[in-house]
């Protein structure tokens, strides 16, 4: 390419129009970027009048080739470039304009400036062009932001491409006539970090690399696959028959896994959990990836892979805000204990109460502990809730002793998480809990499930053991839910099997319930512990009950649980009644 600066050198010789002044070809030459002064005259023609060193190399370097073809092609044709300057002195484009020159690889990028310069005649206008040429620093934007969308071990797209990629999939769906829709699977590989720790990261850079090599051979063309994690990987596939073509992307991803994974002599099975969500109209991709990435948890406990659901995600939700505010509500003592009378089946008078924790919600109302109870229990909440409900059942009886004058004979039964057994100090818990009551261990009941148990036999027979020391009752609550094993019954030092309401309402329809009931009484007996049936509901039962020689009974046939106050005027009502 010819450069203009061969035949104009130093570039300062004014083609058309008034000539530049001195003044105009000293401040070119001063500029460090390339400039030229160009005029408008009264006829609306363009014309250089002047221009610097710079501007001359710029064009060496350009498609235009030389300065007179510059002109011509610039400033008379019909191109972007006359157009915007034609624009700029009638005051309707802006100062600025980006522009390409060339196409392809070898395409130069500018930036063109343009800035007011005086009159120096009436009728002609004159302005400052400035031309940066923007190539390289365009490419190492471009280059950088490549590094910056891909993934360097596997060369995957990363994260960050992976939420442009469904954009761009968001905006196809949009567009497409043809119905066609897209899905995100989450693919998650299981226990990497185990492998990762036991093998070495060396080791674990390998296996990933590998996985994703899997991937690639797993899915479709047109299916689009990156690395969105240290062991997630985020795959967008079109569907044509809707959900059923995403499980299928799923079934081929596990299927290209199921064979083992070569790693250095060894040979290990690597599992993953799958994800599915589908692309809804319009929604954020992060919104859509976040919901690929519940369906996955889902998987992890399906055991297969999963398509997000709506209904389950709200109810996580759910269950996360009941955690946020009961958390909330236990620092502000917002939780309150109800007591449920424990009825001695034989003589009708309460032996008891059982404490259970109740929650008013201000805005969502009665909050059961079936739903709470749960959550306090998967959030370690369970272990300050157990404490304050130990403390407060204490507490209420020791009033109600102090109020009537008397040592009631009464007792109070708390329910103890197998959290609380598996984390918690019980054995302190429980003897703080006497102590700044004042009372003594017989007039506690703890009620532990089975559960406790079977987690870690040998940690529960050393709480069993100290709540005993602590002269207090143990109960096995909910008995016959759980799978413990009798010789675990045998050696524990349990008083009391509280029946499930399941057998117990189930008695008077089910006959099956009745012999489980019977057999669970005759056990019972035979290992020296005491009976309680839940859930009586009817006089009938409670006779029957009573019948079988079951010891006592709680349910809402005798009353529903209640407030201190209340429970104290239930157990005055009942005093020496039968
Ligand atoms: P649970 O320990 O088996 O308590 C008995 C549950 O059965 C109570 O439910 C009680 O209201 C209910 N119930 C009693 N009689 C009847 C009846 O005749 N019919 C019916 N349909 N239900 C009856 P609640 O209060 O909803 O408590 C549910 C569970 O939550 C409790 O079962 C217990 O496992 C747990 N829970 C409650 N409070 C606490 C607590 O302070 N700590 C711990 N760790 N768990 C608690
Ligand atoms: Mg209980
Ligand atoms: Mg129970």
């Amino acid at each position: 390419m010819q450069a203009a600066s061969q035949r104009s050198s130093g570039g300062a010789a004014p083609q058309q129009g008034s000539p530049a002044t001195a003044n105009d070809l000293s401040l070119l030459d001063a500029l460090p970027i390339a400039a030229a002064v160009v005029t408008r005259g009264a006829s609306g023609v363009l014309a250089i009048h002047g221009h610097n060193r710079r501007f001359d190399d710029l064009l060496r370097n350009s498609s235009v080739g030389t300065f007179d073809e510059l002109v011509a092609k610039c400033l008379h044709g019909e191109g972007l470039i006359a157009a915007h300057l034609r624009g700029w002195f009638e005051g309707t484009s802006s100062d600025e304009l980006d522009f390409r020159d060339g196409d392809g690889v070898s395409g130069r990028f500018f930036r063109m400036k343009l800035a007011p310069l005086p009159r120096l005649q009436a009728e002609e206008q004159r302005c400052l062009v400035s031309v940066v040429d923007r190539t390289v620093e365009l490419q190492a934007e471009r280059t950088l932001r490549a590094e910056m969308l891909r993934d360097s071990l596997t060369g995957l797209p990363n994260r960050l491409a992976f939420t442009e990629m469904i954009e761009a999939a968001n905006d196809t769906q949009s567009a497409a006539e043809d119905g066609l829709e897209h899905a995100v699977l989450v693919v998650d590989m299981l226990r990497f970090s185990r492998i990762n720790e036991t093998m070495g990261s060396l080791a674990g850079d390998e296996l990933i690399i590998t996985f994703a090599r899997r991937l690639i051979s797993a899915l479709r063309a047109g299916d689009k696959l990156a690395r969105t994690g240290g062991n997630e990987f985020g795959v967008v596939v079109s569907l044509r028959r809707g959900i059923a073509d995403a499980m299928r992307a799923a079934t081929r991803i596990q299927e290209v896994m199921t064979a083992p994974f070569k790693l250095g002599d060894l040979e290990i099975k690597v599992d993953c959990a799958i994800g599915l969500a589908v692309m809804q109209h319009g929604q954020e991709p992060e919104e859509l990836f976040r919901n690929a990435q519940f369906a996955v948890k889902q998987a992890k406990q399906a055991g297969r892979p999963q398509v997000y659901e709506a209904k389950q995600a709200s109810e996580a939700r759910r269950r996360f805000s009941i955690e946020t505010e009961l958390r909330r509500a236990l620092d502000r003592d917002e939780l309150k204990l109800f007591y449920q009378p424990l009825i001695d089946l034989k003589s009708g008078e309460v032996a008891g109460f059982e404490a259970l924790a109740r929650w008013s919600h201000e805005d969502r109302g009665e909050i059961s502990p079936s739903e709470f109870i749960p959550v306090a229990e998967e959030s370690g909440l369970i272990l300050a809730l157990g404490r304050w409900a130990m403390d407060k059942a204490a507490q209420t009886l020791a009033e109600w002793d102090r109020r009537t004058g008397e040592q009631l004979p009464l007792y109070v039964g708390v329910n103890l998480s197998a959290i609380q057994v598996a984390r918690d100090d019980i054995a302190g818990v429980v003897s703080s809990a006497l102590r700044s009551s004042g009372l003594t261990g017989e007039r506690l009941t703890l009620e532990l499930t089975e559960s406790s148990i079977v987690q870690d036999p040998g940690r529960a027979t050393r709480v069993f053991d100290a709540l005993k020391a602590l002269d207090a009752t143990v109960a096995m609550d909910d008995f016959g839910t759980g799978y413990s094993s009798l010789a675990y019954l045998q050696r524990l030092p349990i008083d009391v099997l509280k029946i499930d309401r399941s057998f117990v309402s189930a008695m008077m329809v089910d006959p099956d319930s009745v012999a489980i009931v019977r057999a669970v009484l005759s056990l019972a007996e035979a290992l020296g512990m005491s009976t309680t049936a839940e859930g009586i509901e009817s006089r009938e039962l409670a006779t029957t009950l009573a019948t079988l020689g079951c010891a006592s009974g709680q349910g809402f046939y005798f009353a529903k649980p209640l407030e201190a106050e209340a429970a104290l005027e239930y157990w005055r009502s009942r005093r020496h009644c039968c």
